[in-house]
């Protein structure tokens, strides 16, 4: 029996598994605590979050609180890893795009809007000491750390309750980044692949098992609006300022932890067509799904298991 709490928190779903039901209230205490802490440190969408402060102190060195130069340093590991395909220097171009709010606030349809092609700044115009905790953005450079800061957060939760825990094992899903600590159910953690983390759990959709680290999605199909009958989505491409134009809709990913995989699968997103090697040589299991719903599994995504009554969480 697995004790599971669900919750909203981070403009999205919170869903806490533990394997002993009776750790389930405290360690749902200690992933709200790490949540807090991450939206006042991290949040784009709030003028009181420290990130508003650093974005709107551009050109000016800052000392960061150490969550948030946590957050900066993930971004820019994103950044490096990838080539830059994960930029957190895309913050002006995803707010020209049109999400310039909390997405349950961004209208779904709404008048064309002009946009160009402009390479964003690029992570290398940032200056960050990981020691001295200091952080200068040049002008004009908005952050956005949304393709690692809600990773981080699950790591960081999924930490803190397995601390908090007698023993066992702990889940911790936001929107489908999860994270996982401790020990695993005897049959591992079951997750049913979804492009949508709220799709219903459904006999024969495809399930695996995981026992440790973390795996997230990126999507182009679930954050997305429409402007003078153009679509547009969240998955900005550094070179072009512009929502991404890929062969892929939604990409999943494990990693060792919660970061990489969201650096690795909104990463295969922006790579569109070289993500498959690319994946392949950093061994990172990715699940990879095209325009028109057809799966490519690359470097060893594990094989589906039954799916069954007992699946608790979708990715
Ligand atoms: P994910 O859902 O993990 O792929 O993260 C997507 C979120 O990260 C978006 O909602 C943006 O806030 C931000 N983002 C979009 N494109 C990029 C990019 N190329 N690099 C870094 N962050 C991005
Ligand atoms: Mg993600």
């Amino acid at each position: 029996m697995l004790g599971i709490a669900d919750d909203r928190a981070l403009g999205g779903s919170v869903r806490v598994i533990v394997t002993r039901p009776a750790d389930l209230v405290r360690a749902k205490a200690a992933v709200d605590e790490v949540l807090r802490a991450i939206d006042i440190a991290a949040s784009r969408f709030r003028e009181d979050s420290e990130l508003t402060r650093l974005n709107g102190m551009a050109g000016q060195e800052v000392l960061v609180s150490p969550l948030l130069a946590q957050a900066v340093a993930a971004a820019l590991r994103g950044a490096r890893l990838s080539g830059g395909a994960v930029d957190p220097t895309i913050g002006s171009a995803v707010k020209l795009a049109g999400y310039d709010a909390d997405f349950d606030s961004v209208p779904v349809d709404g008048a064309e809007l002009k946009l160009t092609a402009t390479t964003v700044p690029g992570w290398q115009s940032v200056q960050f000491g990981e020691a001295s905790r200091m952080v200068r953005i040049p002008t004009g450079v908005e952050l956005d750390l949304g393709a690692t800061a809600k990773a981080l957060a699950s790591d960081l939760a999924a930490a803190a309750a397995i601390k908090v825990c007698g023993g066992g094992g702990v889940l911790v899903s936001l929107g489908g980044d999860i994270a996982v600590a401790g020990e695993a159910p005897a049959e591992g953690w079951l997750i049913q692949t979804s492009e949508d983390s709220s799709a219903a759990i459904a006999e024969g959709e495809e399930t695996i098992s995981v026992r440790t680290g973390g795996i997230a999605t990126s999507s182009t199909t679930v954050r997305r609006w429409t402007r003078g009958g153009a679509v547009l989505h969240h998955i900005i491409d550094p070179a072009t300022g512009l929502p991404v134009d890929s062969c892929w809709r939604t990409a999943s990913v494990i990693a060792a932890t919660c970061v990489d995989a969201n650096i690795a699968s909104t990463a295969a997103i922006v790579m569109g067509g070289k993500a498959e090697s690319w994946l392949a040589a950093n061994r990172l299991p990715g699940r990879l799904v095209d325009r028109d719903g057809h799966v490519q599994r690359v470097a060893g995504w594990p094989p589906p298991v039954a799916n069954s009554d007992r699946v608790p969480n979708t990715l």
